[in-house]
């Protein structure tokens, strides 16, 4: 019988069992494991299709958990309060958990290692949500760097952890502590009749996610800098939705990239210093917290976006009916998939900021809605990027136009096929499926006529420029 106390693994945005540094400790210590997720305040203010990616996340890690003979135990309520009621329950010695970065989450840990310890409870928070702690990155003159590229150059040599395989056993406790149960939480409950449709395009769990990582290092990474930017190929890795959730590790994927680079893989180091955007997004999360809410650069607090989010031109664009094609393609890809191409991303989102001239915020949190990749620090920043009030190098008056872009990544016309119906006499699965996943509140058939563009880009790339030009500052 082993006579240790147990130690509870709070698992947050870390839903793996390999390269999982609080699982490891915990078991290296030979207590018993209660692997334990909590349904906080946190977690319910999550928008529906993060929401809902969380929910087949969890089920994945209970599975994982119960081929090794444990359990995930579901518990909800305030983190705290729960922690200390599992405590009381279990007997158990102390709990271990991945650090996270976001500033409501960091104010909820702090305060919770504080009153355990307080307590006479082991807390311990580890690493393994970032490769580079945010605070270990620091410019010669020890301040935050504001630019990525100095950024990329300071972490490319650093040396990386390598990942750590998952626990061969997890000891069980004597008695497992009652557990709700994942169902009863309804997590898909916002997104509705979608849920069915983007569970076809997710890519859920730790085994998939490393298969997936083994495909594309083996298959894609090659062509990955000439692919990388065709929004109608699979030429990325697709793995945000698991980093997003922790179902890989970053550091899995860079020793990954590194073992590619050493092996004369032309696209490894352009797949590396993406996943260095990412730590740089965190860099930026942990340094000015305010990247999440308000504007990078406080001079764009003068600037007079438009805020109505019910305009009938931000509802065209969350729907998909702009009438520009590479937008709306991109949108609809976003409300079937979950996830958008990188490149759509940058499109609807200077469209929505330059075109619209509507606020960034309206659009991050749309994507907060609809993604399940959804990050918040990269979420921010790719906003802040696209609308000019963010960290970059680029002028703010760089403003894409989503035609010349569509005749550049999609000269055939792939893309807006795959996504677009209307118009088309035999329209393909995926383009359909956009009706069956959208609300029927938006009352939107294949049959309607495709829209003619609501605004000009020429004349709406004017206006952003000469809004710019006035703008004050
Ligand atoms: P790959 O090309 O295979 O890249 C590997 C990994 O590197 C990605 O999984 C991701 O973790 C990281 N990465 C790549 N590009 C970026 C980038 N520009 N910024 C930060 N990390 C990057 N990414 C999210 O994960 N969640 C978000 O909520 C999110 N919101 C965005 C919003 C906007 C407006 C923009 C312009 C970008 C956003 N991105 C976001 C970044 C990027 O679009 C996605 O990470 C990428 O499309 C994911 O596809 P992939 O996994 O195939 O990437």
């Amino acid at each position: 019988m082993n006579e240790q106390r147990p130690i509870i693994v709070w698992f947050r945005r870390d839903l793996r069992l390999s390269d999982h540094a609080a699982l490891t400790a915990a078991c290296a210590s030979n207590a018993p494991v209660i692997a334990v997720f909590i349904r906080d305040p946190l977690v319910d203010r999550l928008g529906a299709a993060p929401k809902w990616r969380l929910g087949q996340g969890l089920a994945a890690l209970e599975s994982r958990l119960a081929e090794m003979g444990a359990k995930l135990i579901l518990r909800s309520g305030p983190a705290l309060d729960t922690l200390l009621a599992l405590l009381a329950e279990t007997g158990a010695q102390g709990v271990y958990w991945s650090r996270l970065y976001d500033p409501e989450s960091v104010a909820r840990d702090t305060d919770i290692k504080a009153q355990l310890r307080a307590q006479g409870v082991e807390a311990r928070s580890f690493g393994g949500h970032v490769m580079f702690e945010p605070w270990s990155v620091q410019t010669k003159t020890g301040g935050m760097y504001k630019v990525y590229t100095p950024f990329w150059r300071s972490v490319k040599d650093r040396s990386v952890d390598a990942p750590r395989s998952a626990p061969p056993t997890l000891c069980a406790p004597e008695t497992w502590p009652q557990s709700e149960r994942l169902a009863d939480w309804h997590l898909g409950a916002a997104m509705r009749r979608g849920a069915l449709i983007v569970a076809r395009h997710a890519q859920v769990g730790e085994s998939a996610a490393l298969d997936r990582l083994a495909e594309f290092i083996e298959d894609d990474v090659a062509d990955y800098v000439q692919m990388r930017d065709i929004p109608s190929k699979r030429g990325t890795s697709g793995l945000s939705e698991n980093l997003a959730l922790g179902e890989i590790s970053p550091h899995q994927c860079w020793h990954a990239g590194m073992r590619a680079l050493h092996e004369g893989k032309a696209g490894a180091e352009v797949f590396l210093k993406e996943l260095v955007w990412r730590e740089f997004a965190y860099h930026l999360m942990h340094h000015s917290p305010h990247i999440l809410t308000s504007n990078w650069k406080p001079d764009w607090d003068k600037f007079a976006w438009y805020t109505d989010a019910a305009h009938p031109e931000v509802i065209a664009w969350q729907q998909g009916r702009t009438g520009v094609k590479f937008a709306d393609a991109a949108m609809r890809e976003l409300y079937v998939t979950g996830k958008m191409h990188n490149r759509g991303r940058m499109i609807v989102a200077s469209y929505l900021s330059k075109h619209l001239l509507t606020h960034w915020r309206i659009g991050q949190a749309w994507f907060e809605e609809c993604l399940t990749d959804w990050d918040p620090a990269s979420n921010a920043m790719g906003w802040q990027w696209a609308a000019g009030s963010g960290p970059d190098a680029s002028p703010y008056f760089r403003v894409f136009n989503p035609d010349t872009q569509l005749d550049k990544f999609d000269p055939k016309g792939f893309y807006v096929k795959r996504w677009i119906a209307e118009g088309q006499s035999d329209p393909p699965e995926t383009a359909l499926s956009y009706y069956e996943a959208i609300p029927e509140s938006w009352n939107l058939t294949a049959r309607d006529i495709y829209p003619s563009p609501a605004r000009d880009l020429a004349a709406g790339r004017q206006r952003a420029l000469d809004a710019y030009q006035n703008r004050g500052f």
